[in-house]
């Protein structure tokens, strides 16, 4: 017999995870569809010897702590998963180094804003005025997201004036009116890897509300690495009446007239619903699970105007070495060949060595991450999937190998002895992105923000039919993990709405 669910998600990645679990949380019958045996989506974790390594998260914005807990924290409790996973806060926000500089930057709004002037004393009165156009807009942001929307459209200027003012504009911009320093513009702009453009691209509007949650209540890092979320997702979900199936993806969504009905998984079995959640990428969804003949023409062509964002190669790292033995006392530090980002981003485009890198060391914040002695380094750096769609699988191997080799050379000048030390090391690439999450491109952040696709402009959660829904890094509000989960957030109260409605 047919089964019947009020919903079905497909993909157990964190905005499946999240969507999935408001659904339930309101009372509707949901099953979660994943492909994959572990949930989560880039949101996990894999073994290699006596190492657990953290696949994606660096830093999780908008816990804090106890006293100052922020808007994700608060929806995880709204949830239920708060009670099932714990969230260490860092003291640091990151150390930049550059040729002549090495700096450590604080958590909090003073200390964060007096070490920049300590160091660029030359631009204090810039810094402090484009810091307060930072903090007006991360401000204005968390209220309309507190207030969910915008409200009154006519009275939107007066009520948001920064957001307002800042929407159209472009990180770059609206720094380089402030501060004339082009070292003391890159420190400030370091967060740009985690947002996948450089200054000259990025949406303000996204970067800002970035760096502000960041520095405002530090960055969080969850007990049992990012799969420990993942998991307490799925134990919530379950507690409130979900049904989870992994190993089981979606092949098809069944359509009626204009409205989605159901889905047939990869095992031909058809189940029925009103409302489909896609976690899959919204091109991939369009064209493979329900067929271009069935999507207005319109929505898709839109969808082909936005800018896939970079993937990355990874240097997943077992040292048989204490961090303090090997200097490495700051959980996340950048460091940069020079700081010229622009060239750092056009290097991202293709096969060459990368300009710049981060390197991740989780036990400077998280010391059980790793066996006593030992420590977990992960170094990252930013790459397009297409230039490896050309590379030969013959030469796949010799290829990462060689980037991830000048990855360690690059990391070994502020760190001797790394390369000596590691008992361990994984190489991954954009395909390897591509194959685990199955989006385009190994896109972790969905599609790019420049300010035309940014938080607010690019595709919401509706899809082309009735009762379709999208969530994670392509929709509203972006990539990453808190904007992923507050995507499931909105399409599921958007959905709640639609239900009301009816
Ligand atoms: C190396 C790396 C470092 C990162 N660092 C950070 C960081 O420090 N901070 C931060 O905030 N973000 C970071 N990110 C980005 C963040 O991880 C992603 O933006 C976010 O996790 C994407 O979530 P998503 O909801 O889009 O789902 P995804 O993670 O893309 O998962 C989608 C899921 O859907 C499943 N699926 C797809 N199609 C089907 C189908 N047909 N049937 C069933 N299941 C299907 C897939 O198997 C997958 O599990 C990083 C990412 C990477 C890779």
């Amino acid at each position: 017999m047919t089964q019947q669910f009020d919903a079905i998600v497909i993909g157990a990645g964190l905005g499946g995870l999240s969507g999935a679990t408001m659904l339930a949380r309101n009372g509707l019958k949901v099953l979660l569809l994943e492909r994959h045996n572990v949930p989560g989506g880039y949101a996990t974790s894999f073994v290699r010897g006596r190492y657990e390594f953290e696949v994606a998260l660096h830093e999780l914005s908008n816990i804090g702590p106890k006293d100052l807990r922020g808007g994700l924290y608060r929806y995880l409790e709204y949830l239920g998963v708060a009670a099932k996973v714990d969230f260490l806060i860092a003291p640091h926000l990151y150390r930049s180094v550059f040729p002549g500089l090495d700096v450590t930057l604080p958590v909090g709004r003073e200390a964060f804003e007096a070490k920049l002037c300590e160091v660029f004393p030359h631009e204090s009165k810039g810094i402090h005025r484009f810091l307060e156009r930072v903090f007006g807009l991360g401000r204005d942001f968390a209220r309309i997201v507190k207030e969910r929307g915008v409200g009154n459209r006519m009275s939107m200027p007066f009520r948001f004036p920064d957001f307002f003012r800042y929407v159209p504009t472009i990180w770059g911009q609206v720094l380089n009116r402030d501060v004339k320093d082009p070292l003391a513009r890159a420190v400030i702009s370091q967060y740009w890897g985690y947002v996948g453009l450089p200054p000259s691209k990025i949406s303000f509007l996204y970067l800002a509300t970035t760096l502000a949650a960041y520095v405002r209540r530090g960055p969080g890092f969850p007990i049992g690495r990012s799969q420990a979320l993942s998991n307490a997702f799925i134990s919530t979900f379950e507690e409130l009446g979900g049904e989870v199936r992994m190993n089981c993806g979606a092949r098809k969504i069944i359509t009626e007239g204009e409205r989605v009905c159901g889905v047939i998984t990869d095992e031909e079995e058809e189940i029925r619903a009103d409302w489909i959640v896609s976690n899959a990428d919204p091109v991939t969804t369009c064209r493979d699970l329900i067929g271009l003949d069935r999507v207005a023409p319109r929505f898709f062509t839109k969808l082909q105007s936005s800018e896939v964002a970079a993937s990355t190669v990874n240097v997943y790292m077992g040292v048989d070495r204490s961090p303090e033995d090997l200097g490495l006392t700051e959980h996340e530090v950048f460091i940069n060949a020079d700081h010229d980002f622009d060239r750092h981003y056009e290097g991202t485009k293709n096969l060459d060595p990368p300009e710049a890198i981060a390197v991740t060391c989780y036990n400077a914040v998280y010391p059980d991450i790793s066996p006593k002695g030992t420590c977990i380094v992960v170094l990252t750096a930013l790459k397009y999937g297409e230039p490896w769609y050309e590379v030969p699988p013959e030469r796949y191997v010799e290829t990462k190998n060689r980037i991830g080799d000048a990855m360690i050379t690059m990391a070994e000048r502020v760190f001797p002895g790394l390369r000596e030390y590691t008992e361990v090391v994984e190489v991954s690439t954009p395909l390897t992105n591509m194959r685990f999450a199955g989006t385009m491109g190994g896109s972790i952040y969905g599609f790019n923000q420049p300010p035309r696709d940014n938080m607010v402009w690019r595709m919401g959660h509706r899809g082309p039919l009735e009762g379709l829904y999208f969530v994670g890094a392509w929709t509203q509000p972006g990539g990453g993990f808190e904007p992923c989960m507050m995507s499931g957030q909105m399409a599921g109260g958007a959905i709640l709405a639609k239900m009301k409605k009816q």
